[in-house]
């Protein structure tokens, strides 16, 4: 147990991946952190009117070498433009690996994942059904995950925390994908976490060999949750090359975000599992190298 301890406090990741960031425009960055406030008092500290540069600061002082760069439309018509933003960002920032998004009530859905992906040289798409205001297995978005599956384009979509956000619970919906879309490259964001039990994920994980889980926002939950803390130990220990992590900054837990990393250390038992989950899954995904 001492050694162990020991070994742990030299131990750190070789890179740094951050696979869940939201820098989107100072519009809906203000939203964002004052949303995530009341449950998050750490944010309390960052500014309403923080700059990209500040966030990106940020992100650089504490380590990150790259990100996922997550932004979603709230509502039909907004997507193009959005995606557009996203290009433009990334091109003057090279740590940033931008996701598209679309909204299950846009028109032009295959013309918007042509875009993106070919003309915009976007990475994947993220949806949040949530905040989006659709189910994840509506039927207009059949088509989108379809195409997506054929292009091996990876997907992250939003699940758990259902309390939180006063909606129904994501698990049944989240198997139903799996299910339907079994060799889509996808990403359980928040792993369903408080409406599917972590002991659940080792299963999933060998029956589809393409899910991806990213442990966002788990980490300061399961610090102060013993049983559910043992459960993540485990599920790292034994699928590390399936886990992403993620702060989900500046809408996340817990800021700065290098709190984060510390019990992303704390939690792996080995330098493998520490270096998996904190780069290399998420470069794996992407086709990125560091
Ligand atoms: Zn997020």
């Amino acid at each position: 147990m001492q050694d162990q301890t020991r070994e742990k406090k030299n131990m750190n990741p070789r890179h740094k991946v951050d696979a869940h960031v939201h820098i989107m425009t100072p519009r809906r960055v203000r939203g964002g952190i004052k949303w995530v406030r009341p449950v998050a008092p750490d944010y309390e500290n960052l500014s309403l009117d923080v700059s990209t540069e500040q966030l990106l600061a940020h992100l650089e002082e504490e380590g990150v070498e790259a990100f996922y760069n997550f932004f979603y439309p709230l509502k039909p018509g907004e997507s193009e433009e959005i995606n557009e933003w996203q290009r433009s960002f990334a091109d003057g920032c090279p740590q940033a690996i931008p996701f598209a998004s679309l909204h299950a009530g846009d028109e032009n859905k295959s013309a918007l994942i042509s875009q993106a992906l070919e003309r915009l040289g976007l990475v994947g798409f993220k949806f949040h059904p949530y905040i989006q205001g659709f189910a994840l297995m509506d039927n207009r978005l059949f088509p989108v995950f379809q195409e997506l599956e054929e292009r091996q384009c990876p997907v992250v979509f939003h699940t758990g925390f259902s309390e939180f956000y006063r909606q129904p619970s994501m698990v049944e919906d989240t198997i139903n994908f799996l299910k339907r879309y079994p060799r889509l490259k996808t990403i359980v964001a928040h792993m369903l976490y408080l409406d599917l039990p972590i002991a659940d994920w080792p299963r999933l994980l060998e029956e589809y060999p393409n899910l991806y889980l990213d442990i966002t926002n788990l980490l300061p939950y399961c610090s102060s949750d013993m049983a559910d803390k043992e459960q993540l130990q485990f599920l790292i220990g034994t699928h590390s090359s399936r886990i992403l992590f993620g702060s989900d900054f500046p809408m996340g837990t817990l800021y700065p975000i290098g709190q984060l990393h510390d019990l992303a250390i704390d939690i792996c038992s080995d330098q493998i599992s520490l270096d998996n989950i904190m780069w290399r899954t998420a470069c794996n995904i992407v086709g990125k190298t560091l």
